[in-house]
């Protein structure tokens, strides 16, 4: 660009950038949800489309940002984790922070219509931080932060709800009751009072969503697609970590699908592929002939393609 006079205005901008050697993770969440879920009729306590879109979208952003390992969303929320070597936008965190929030917005938007046969009332927004982990502990920690969350106000507002829809109380009735209640108490008021066996609600919504990365076979030969595999399981404990080495270690390879499971499989529209078909040929150069060693089965229950 030119330079002109005024450009020394340029010396007031200040950058910061996240520490080295640090996972770097993005949490977005919707800016006044409770109100926006009501507005658009979602389904209370958990819209199951409202959670499809929000994997959609986080999977737009993997899609964007290969440096991306996992992501893990609940309720209105999504937490994108980048390697800890990632060099994106040379660590800067302005630029990393408010590209994956426009984009997840966007995404959210785009995408709405194949999701919820509702019309989009007003545009939403989400808020975003960015924080750095040094350790593979915090960052673990962090995740189980996220996921326990998950699960208290699962907890809770199954009960709440069931206690409203199926009982027939007054929301107010409902705090009331589930005031003070410890955990195993909301268990038995649900299954007393609502017939809801809290262990036998859906995995999605228990857990929230993880979703990762996985190459498939295109075909024959020996190219790949990337998919991004909703997974609603367990990652408190280390099953999940062992099963999945390559989103801590950036060394080891994305590990290849043999099989999908196809009953339950949700395969989605690509992004690019409405927008750009040109995109397609760069993509699948890049993907021809990887070195893969991890061969892994498909533990999915739904591919976001
Ligand atoms: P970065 O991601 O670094 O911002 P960029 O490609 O967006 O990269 P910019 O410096 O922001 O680079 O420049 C924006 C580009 O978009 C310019 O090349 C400009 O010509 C083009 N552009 C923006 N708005 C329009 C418009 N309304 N009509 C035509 N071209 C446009
Ligand atoms: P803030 O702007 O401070 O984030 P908020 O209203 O978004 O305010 P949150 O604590 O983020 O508050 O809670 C999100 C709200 O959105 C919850 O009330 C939750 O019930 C609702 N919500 C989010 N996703 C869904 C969904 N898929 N189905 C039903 N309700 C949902
Ligand atoms: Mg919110
Ligand atoms: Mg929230």
């Amino acid at each position: 660009m030119a330079k002109s006079k005024f450009e020394y205005v340029r010396e007031f901008e200040s950058h910061n950038t996240c520490l080295p050697n640090c996972f770097i993770v993005v949490r977005v969440d919707g800016k006044g949800f409770h109100k926006f879920t009501e507005a658009h009729g979602f389904e209370k306590p958990n819209d199951r489309d409202g959670l499809l879109l929000m994997s959609k979208a986080a999977a737009c952003v993997m899609e964007e940002f290969n440096d991306i390992s996992c992501a893990y969303g609940q309720s209105d929320e999504f937490s994108f984790v980048f390697n800890r070597d990632t060099n994106v936008y040379k660590r800067r965190t302005e630029k990393i922070l408010s590209v994956v929030n426009s984009l997840f917005t966007s995404s959210y938007v785009f995408f709405w219509d194949k999701f919820i046969c509702r019309r989009l009332k007003y545009p939403p927004s989400f808020d975003a931080r960015i924080v750095m982990y040094p350790t593979v502990k915090n960052l673990r920690d962090y995740m189980c932060w996220r996921q326990a969350d998950a699960h208290i106000n699962n907890l809770y507002n199954t009960a709440f709800w069931g206690l409203v829809q199926k009982s027939g109380h007054t929301k107010q009735e409902a705090e009331k009751i589930l005031c003070g209640t410890v955990s195993s108490e909301k268990h038995e008021i649900m299954f007393k009072n609502c017939n809801i066996n809290y262990n036998n609600e859906c995995e999605l919504y228990k857990k929230g969503t993880m979703l990762v990365k996985r190459l498939v076979h295109k075909g024959k030969g020996d190219s790949y697609n990337t998919v991004y595999v909703p997974l609603n399981c367990d990652i408190i404990n280390d099953k999940f970590w062992n099963e999945n080495p390559h989103i801590l270690n950036s060394d080891l390879d994305t590990p290849v699908c043999q099989e999908i499971n196809e009953e339950c499989q949700l395969v989605f529209v690509k992004t690019k592929k409405i927008c750009d078909d040109s995109t397609k040929k760069t993509k699948e150069k890049k993907n021809r002939n990887p070195q893969r060693r991890n061969h892994v089965k498909a533990e999915t229950n739904g591919v976001i393609e």
